[in-house]
């Protein structure tokens, strides 16, 4: 079959819930994949930061074919030789007590604010049903029907209420802002370190560190989403690490399996997520000796590779760059690690032409917004490799 026959096919039978590149891939290696046709292209998303350790990663792969020829699925009914040794060594790389698995980014999300709800009632007093918990405007933290409900983005919303109530809105950035929506019944305030989503937006230098002692100050639990931001891709192993920020609780997810299976996962101490009792949450997934063994492989991949201090050199090296080049279109490049964002001027006409753009010289990447080109390319990228991402980035942003 060709790529027309995918594309007609996924067409016809998929929902149209995304609007991909018509790229039909069918192997990757690294920072590499093919298409169908046996054309090569390097992944400047990476799935959204899933393949922080790169495409078909041997080790990860290799631990995964040997735990699925073992057992693959016990429930939480039954116990695993996995599981166990996930957690301890996430939580020897991280410093919290406990973990709580999931599966997605969205269930992890949904359980920091299940902790963060029932931590505000058992242990603060806020009165029962009256909790309220602190989000920020751009944020973005998955697609279930009570996260969407607080997302200010219309789009995401739209013809999905009614929502979950008890989110306040904050706009990204503001510490005082935060500090002015508190009441005596707020038990959290989550925030992305950067908005991946809402166009790789860093916040101001200090807004974490302010957001922090805000929380301390009127003893409210800080959540930070590190499902994008975490695992090396900003160039510190969480992207709370650039201010010395310790968040109470903190949603990992995406690379946390390598990109070869959907692993998350909640952080915190024991104060927060000792409050779960059997029969409180669960997953029939969460927590399988399967995505375990690759979860496990998977950050020991990041840590023995030195990707986090390869995300910092090379997405140093990538910032630099596209700050210098010379295009009429660009209004503005930031970042941190290789999560970068080149946000477009409006005479650019949008960043999806671009990306098309791109991908017919062999760089797949996306548009976030409108206006803004992400590339966020796996973290085992090599100088090179960032070399002929970048001629042909600047041509794509000089001569179209
Ligand atoms: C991707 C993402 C999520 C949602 O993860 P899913 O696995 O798609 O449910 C949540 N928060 C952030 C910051 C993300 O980037």
């Amino acid at each position: 079959m060709r790529a027309e026959d995918y594309i007609a096919l996924e067409d016809r039978y998929n929902a149209h819930n995304y609007k991909p590149l018509d790229v039909v891939l069918n192997r990757g290696e690294g920072v590499w994949v093919w298409d169908v046709e046996g054309k090569r292209y390097l992944d400047c998303l990476s799935s959204y930061s899933a393949l922080n350790q790169g495409h078909n990663h041997p080790r990860i792969r290799q631990a995964m074919m040997e735990q699925a020829a073992k057992l693959t699925l016990t429930g939480r009914a039954f116990r695993n030789d996995q599981l166990p040794l996930l957690a301890k060594e996430m939580c020897e790389l991280t410093g919290y007590e406990m973990v709580l698995p999931m599966n997605t980014g969205a269930e992890a999300v949904e359980t920091a604010l299940k902790a963060a709800r029932k931590w505000g009632y058992q242990v603060k007093g806020v009165p029962d049903g009256r909790a309220e918990i602190i989000v920020c405007a751009g944020n973005f933290h998955g697609r279930t029907i009570t996260i969407v409900g607080f997302s200010t983005e219309e789009q995401y919303k739209e013809g999905f209420g009614p929502f979950t109530p008890g989110f306040i809105t904050v706009p990204f950035g503001d510490a005082e802002a935060l500090e002015a929506a508190i009441t005596p019944r707020t038990v959290a305030f989550m925030v992305e370190p950067i908005q991946g989503e809402g166009g790789v937006i860093v916040p101001p230098d200090g807004y974490l560190r302010r957001g922090r002692e805000i929380c301390d100050n009127h003893n409210i639990l800080l959540i930070a989403d590190e499902i994008q931001t975490g695992l090396g891709r900003t160039g510190k192993f969480f992207g709370c690490d650039w201010e010395d920020v310790r968040p109470d609780v903190v949603v990992v997810g995406k690379a946390l399996s390598g990109g070869l299976y959907p692993v998350s996962a909640v952080l915190a101490d024991r104060s927060v997520l000792g409050l779960f009792n059997p029969g409180d949450h669960g997953s029939t997934f969460g927590g399988n000796p399967l995505g375990a063994a690759v979860a496990r492989e998977a950050l020991s991949v990041l840590v023995d590779e030195g990707l986090i201090d390869n995300a910092q050199v090379q997405g140093e090296y990538l910032v630099g760059r596209l700050q210098r080049l010379e295009s009429d279109y660009i209004a503005e490049v930031r970042g941190r690690g290789l999560l970068v964002g080149v946000d477009l001027k409006p005479e650019a006409r949008g960043a999806r032409r671009f990306a098309e753009a791109l991908k017919d010289e062999g760089v797949l990447c996306k548009e976030t917004h409108e206006n803004v080109l992400r590339f966020a390319p796996p973290l085992v990228i090599t100088r090179e490799d960032v070399d002929w991402a970048l001629e042909r980035i600047e041509k794509a942003l000089t001569e179209l």
